[in-house]
């Protein structure tokens, strides 16, 4: 018999994928948990039948989450994390000499989900630069100050999510973040959900002086081609040169020649920002 898993991307689009065994699933107080393991993209696992990440292709999404923030700032040494909790993130920026982590990820099923079956995704996650808090990722902003960089890694703005696509949240992020703080966030797929990606930004930019986007091809997330919005206080993205003498990071996507060039924006998304 054969085994499919599908992803409803709209009530139009499905992203299929062929499965040898369901590994795991769970209806935590949060979501529906599951793992799977497939015939071409690894091991997947899913919150309410949604692709979080693959093993094939996680690196991209992870890497260009952190890398880009963490080298445009230069010097970050804390780091917050909102959501993250297959660990992806924190793998990534524990790359860098960063002293302290904070991962706030509401559903602590997730996280023990992640290190029982992608060890390879979680592995950060008992790094004793790292702390790890099973909380609203919205209240802990408001209440947590002094960061360098903080990166919402979170799930599409439904249930706990919605609160962390907003202006308000963002205000608070930017009292939580240091002078020269950076506010990166996953921001959607704009060959689907456009407008989402419109207000995003355009909330983004009433709070941060530099709001840019950036982009990266995302197999397995809808649209395959993901946006990653940027808030800065003081540097702007676009001027920041990476030097070329910084000791490259052990990276599969993100490449610091590229750096500035994943903020030139194809036009349709420049003129989608700009409506
Ligand atoms: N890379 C994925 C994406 O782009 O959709 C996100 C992966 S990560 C597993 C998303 C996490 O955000 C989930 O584990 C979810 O529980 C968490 N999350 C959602 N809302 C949250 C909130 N308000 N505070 C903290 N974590 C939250």
């Amino acid at each position: 018999m054969e085994l499919w898993f599908s992803e409803y991307q709209t009530k139009n689009v499905k992203l299929s994928f062929r499965i040898k065994e369901v590994l795991y699933t769970t209806q935590s107080k949060y979501q529906k948990i599951s793992v799977y393991e497939t015939e071409d993209f690894g091991r997947i696992l899913t919150l309410d039948d949604l692709v979080m990440l693959t093993t094939k292709d996680e690196f991209i999404y992870h890497e260009m989450i952190t890398h880009v923030p963490m080298l445009t700032h230069g010097n970050a040494v804390r780091v917050l994390v909102i959501g993250g909790g297959d660990g992806g993130t924190v793998r990534e920026l524990l790359k860098h000499p960063v002293e302290e982590i904070h991962l706030v990820e509401i559903d602590k099923e997730v996280v023990e989900t992640s290190k029982k079956y992608f060890p390879s995704v979680s592995c950060g996650l008992t790094d004793p630069r790292v702390r790890v808090f099973y909380e609203d990722g919205i209240e802990f902003v408001k209440n947590n100050k002094g960061y360098d960089i903080v990166i919402v890694d979170s799930t599409d703005p439904i249930g706990p999510a919605v609160g962390l696509f907003s202006t308000e949240f963002y205000k608070n992020v930017s009292a939580a973040l240091n002078e020269n703080g950076i506010l990166v966030a996953q921001t959607e797929t704009p060959i689907l959900f456009g407008d989402l990606v419109n207000k995003i930004y355009k909330d983004m930019s009433t709070v941060f002086p530099y709001t840019n986007m950036y982009t990266a091809v995302i197999p397995t997330y809808p649209g395959a081609f993901w946006t990653f919005t940027m808030g800065s206080k003081t540097v702007n993205p676009l001027s920041k040169e990476i030097s070329s003498s910084l000791p490259d990071i052990d990276t599969k996507y993100y490449t610091k020649e590229l750096h500035k060039s994943y903020f030139i924006l194809p036009p349709f998304v420049k003129n989608l920002i700009s409506e």
